[in-house]
Order: C-alpha cells, then structure tokens, then sequence
C-alpha cells in the first residue's frame, strides 16, 4: 500500500464487533481477566491500551520499523530514549538541537554521568572525532531546527554502524511522509508528535519508532517502567490529525517554497534558510533523502532592531513557540525555543538575534506573503 492510503487507514477495522470506521477510545486504566491464567492481551493501561497499540503501530508502518511507541510529549519520548544510556556514557548531538533536546542532556542527564559533544553535523569527520569509545550515540536533527542544515543520513548511519553507536535521528520537520530514517540506516527515529504529525496545534505527543525488536523490547520495558505514555484519549486525537498528515505536507511544502521565493527578493531579508532554494548548501543531499522540502524556514533580516516590529505587526502569523500546526506561526529562536542553549553555542550555529524562523501553515500563501510584506515595511 501506498503511504498516503496507509496513513488514512491507521485504525480502520479495528473494531470487529461494530464496525466503527473510527478508532474507539479505550478510556480505561484496567482490564477485566476471563480467568485465573486467561488473558485478553491488556491488563493495564500502562503497559497496553488498544487505542495507543492502534497508533503505536500504525507510526510502526509509517517509519519502516519493529516498533513504534507514543508518550506524553515530545521531550517524553526523547528522555525515554536517553534513558537507555548510563552513567559514564557519552553521546554526540547536534550542535543546533532542539532546546529542549540540549537542556535535558545538559541539566538532567549530566546528573547521572551522562556527557555530551555538540557537533556540526554537516561535517562527518567533526562527528568522527567526536566519538570516543564512552561514545553510545549519536543524536541529530535534518533539517536542523532553526537553521535548517541538512545531515547526510546514509553516510553517518554507515559512520554509527563502524563505531557500534547507536544512530538516533529526530524527524520532526520532515515525517515519514517526506523522510524515512530507518530506511536510510538510523537505528531510532524520534517525533514531537505535536508538530506535523498531531499537526493541529491542539495536542503534545511524542513519538519513538526503532529499527529492532531488540530496542522496541528496550523502549517498551522503559515506557512501562516510567509511565510517561500517551493517554488513550490524546491516541485518538492522534491517529485523527495523522488522517491528513499527506495532504497537510503537501501544502506545507507548496507554500513554504512560495514564501522562500519571496523572502530571497526582499530589501530587508539578508538570508533565508529553506533547503528548497538553489544554493542552500544542503539541497542536493536532502533531495537524495526526502521527497520534499517541508514547511519550516528561517530567515535573517538586516537589522535586529526590526524582529521586535515584525513580532508585534503581523496579524495573519501568529507570534508562538511551536511549529508543525495548519496554522502559520512565526518564532525568534534566539529568545523562545533555543534560550538554553549557552549563547556562545548558539552564535557559534548562526542563531543570533536577527533571525526568525516560520512554521508555515496550510492557508492561502498569498495571504501569508501579504502578511509578512506588511509586517517587513516597519515602522
Ligand atoms: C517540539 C520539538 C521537540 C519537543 O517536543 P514536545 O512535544 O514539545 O515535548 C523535540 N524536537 C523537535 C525537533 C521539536 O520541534
């Protein structure tokens, strides 16, 4: 089946006894045994509910994996993957992460002997050197949030298969729509579900899909030990914005690359960050990953002094963290998502105070030009 029919499907013929086309919500914490030593297959939420097993694995088939897994929240999803590591460990990650990503490897990881290497992951021999033999993983973002840099995935998954590290790709930009991880040689691919996927601004999620039953056993014993899984009601809303998630991203990508075009002619615009324009230095290998360039960009404009006037004018974008929503939001990393990572890092990537970073949604992208053109004139 293709991927389009298999994402509407998720959750179709689950119901035998009805015949309901929608997914029901098992709202409940126990299930009832037929008899001492007898079994439905469910006992407790925690460990198995129908609804979350439903989207775990339809998420399963969308990525190419063993087994597929939802939690709370991004950052849930993300610390259950961490959590397969030990003290003395070391794990290289991009250096222009999500913040959150960094601050929980900073400021709760490092508590338990965890350590860390920022690396540019554009550059294979930096990430080379970065692995020690402590080394357990290495974690990155294509495209990078905010910059947008494009990481070769087949070269480091052959790099992580050398060293024996484990290759842990967060998808949140692209989704298995666009880009498939595993299929390229990552071991583990991570998802905010409340971006694209959820993709309503409505829900927080999280998402991880592994390569082997060996790692889904290890992630499922972590989910059912730390009891940060997705609730059986936020399943449904999930497997409910997945219906759409094909036509959504061909929209994302058709506008985006409109507003892309746009911005590169602007007076005030000094750099638009979109692996859909010619020259982007990552275009080529992101093309021989992906089958799109997706809905998020950056851009800088020329003097910091005008992001402030942009944030308070414009009235179609929305001025909000988050990204992935039908709705178009715009974000000044430098002081909301990236805030805690060192700011010597975060120049180092190019994250200053010039730039903005757009999540652009499904509406009409002339009215999103629009708005950001009256919004650039300024005071
Ligand atoms: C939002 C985001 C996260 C964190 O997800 P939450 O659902 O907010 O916890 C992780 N990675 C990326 C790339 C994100 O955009």
């Amino acid at each position: 089946m293709k991927l389009e029919s298999e994402i509407v499907h998720i959750g179709v013929r689950t119901d035998e006894k009805t015949g309901a086309i929608s997914t029901p919500i098992y709202q409940t914490a126990s299930f009832q045994h037929p008899a001492l030593g007898e079994s439905t297959g469910f006992d407790y939420t925690r460990t198995k509910n129908p609804t979350r097993q439903v989207v775990e694995e339809g998420l399963a088939r969308l990525e190419n994996g063993a087994a597929g897994f939802v939690f709370a929240s991004g950052m849930a999803a993300i610390t259950a993957v961490l959590m397969l590591y030990q003290a003395g460990d070391h794990i290289v990650v991009v250096e222009d992460c999500y913040g959150g990503t960094y601050r929980v490897l900073d400021k709760i990881f490092s508590r338990f002997g965890i350590t860390v290497s920022p690396v540019d992951e554009t550059n294979i021999s930096e990430i080379e050197q970065a692995i020690t033999p402590a080394t357990k993983a290495v974690f990155i973002e294509t495209p990078t949030n905010p910059l947008m840099k494009i990481a070769d995935i087949r070269r480091i998954a052959q790099l992580c298969r050398k060293c024996k590290v484990h290759f842990i790709v967060d998808n949140t930009f692209l989704t298995p729509y666009l880009q498939r991880p595993l299929e390229l040689g990552a071991d583990i691919v991570i998802h905010s579900g409340t971006k694209y996927l959820a993709g309503h601004n409505d829900l927080l999620c999280g998402v991880v899909v592994v390569r082997d039953t060996a790692l889904g056993e290890q992630i499922g014993f972590i989910q059912n030990s730390t009891g940060s899984m997705l609730s059986p009601n936020d399943s449904w809303l999930l497997i409910r914005g997945l219906k759409t998630l094909a036509l959504r991203m061909e929209k994302h990508n058709e506008n985006a690359q409109k507003v892309a075009n746009w911005l590169i002619q602007h007076p005030r615009v000094k750099k638009v960050y979109y692996p859909g324009l010619n020259g982007h230095p990552g275009k080529e290998i992101h093309e021989s990953q992906t089958s799109g360039y997706g809905g998020m960009l950056s851009f800088a404009v020329d003097d910091s002094s005008l992001v402030p006037v942009i944030l308070r004018r414009v009235k179609l974008l929305q001025f909000a963290e988050s990204l992935g929503g039908v709705e178009s939001l715009i974000t000044f990393p430098a002081r909301q998502t990236h805030m805690d990572i060192p700011v010597e890092v975060r120049e180092r990537a190019g994250i200053t105070d010039c730039l903005l970073r757009l999540s652009i949604g499904i509406e009409s992208s002339e009215d999103i030009i629009q708005d950001l053109a009256q919004a650039l004139e300024g005071d």
